[in-house]
């Protein structure tokens, strides 16, 4: 309340200038950071922080008894979506799908791209029936979603599999396996569809 003295005001202008380029430089630290865990075609988080969350995410399991699901995603025949429309179209495919994933996931949850055209979804505190609910509902919302791009309407499916930690898989190798595994059940089913590893523990344990 009332006006400020010249004074103050000139120290508060004089202790900005000393701070910004500290600020600046925190702020360009941090977004070289973010740059270096962000996939840059479709924003979300690539492979290195993947790693990264999926390690912190396993032993925060252990630390805690949670359990922890993993989602694979693959998009269906997207070979014929780039010879059919072009490589630049299957880039825009790819992007909407990622947005469609990453609109339907808690903030927890870490969606990220996972190689060419497969996105994993790290699921913390789920159990493998949420985390198979989850991945039907993302599997819905894709195939619901109208994709244009250069005047076409491109239709897209994804298939999915899914496995937990600790309840079907004991160790990380055995968690991905199960995934895998799944996931090729779905592409043998037909595709279009979400497949899960037994509950029934695989592996030794941690
Ligand atoms: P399936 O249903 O068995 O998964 O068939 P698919 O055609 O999706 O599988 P395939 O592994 O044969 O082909 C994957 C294609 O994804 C081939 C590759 O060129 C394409 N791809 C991978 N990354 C990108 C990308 O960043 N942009 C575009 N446009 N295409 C990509
Ligand atoms: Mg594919
Ligand atoms: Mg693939």
């Amino acid at each position: 309340p009332g006006p400020v003295p010249p004074d103050e005001a000139r120290n508060v202008t004089l202790l900005g200038a000393l701070a910004a380029p500290s600020l600046e430089m925190v702020w360009e630290m941090e977004e070289v950071s973010r740059r270096a865990r962000t996939d840059a075609l479709t924003g979300l988080a690539n492979r290195r922080a993947f790693d990264e969350q999926i390690e912190q995410q396993l032993a925060h399991a252990d630390r805690f008894g949670h359990a922890v699901s993993l989602i694979l995603a693959d998009v269906d025949h997207f070979k014929v979506v780039n010879d059919s429309w072009g490589h630049e179209t299957g880039d825009v495919v790819l992007k909407s799908i990622a947005q469609t994933l990453s609109a339907g996931v808690r903030t927890v949850d870490v969606c990220a791209r996972f190689g060419g055209e497969e996105i994993a979804i790290i699921l913390p505190q789920t159990a493998l029936v949420g985390a198979v609910e989850l991945a039907d509902r993302l599997r819905a919302a894709v195939g619901a979603n109208r994709i244009w791009a250069a005047g076409n309407e491109i239709p897209v499916t994804i298939s999915c599999g899914v496995a937990c930690y600790p309840d079907g898989a004991l160790t990380k190798e055995a968690l991905f396996a199960g995934a895998d595994k799944a996931w090729y059940e779905a592409k043998s089913a037909g595709r279009n569809c979400v497949r899960s590893a037994a509950p029934k523990p695989t592996g030794t344990a941690r």
